[in-house]
């Protein structure tokens, strides 16, 4: 009984942490505030089922991507910039 309960603790640790650095990471990428119902960039309706998937939603799908891929180079240029720098 005992070996049972220590190791469903550690599952369950484990399923803890998992969700916390979920939330966290869902957190980090979604923006503050309230849904838009147009989106920012080409003011193309978006869909209620969209806002209330992601709250503070602000772009269409189509804009979405395309900032996600601007984003994604953008951030691996400023990792190795900053890496280097630190390293000096
Ligand atoms: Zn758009």
């Amino acid at each position: 009984m005992a070996v049972g309960w220590s190791r469903d603790g550690a599952v369950q640790e484990q399923i803890d942490a998992t969700v916390e650095s979920g939330v966290q990471l869902a957190k980090s990428r979604l923006p503050e505030g309230e849904s838009l119902t147009h989106c920012e960039e080409c003011e193309i309706a978006i869909p209620e089922a969209r806002r209330k998937a992601m709250p503070g939603v602000r772009y269409c799908v189509q804009c979405q991507s395309e900032l996600e891929e601007k984003q994604k180079t953008i951030t691996l240029y400023n990792r190795r910039g900053n890496k280097d720098s630190q390293l000096k």
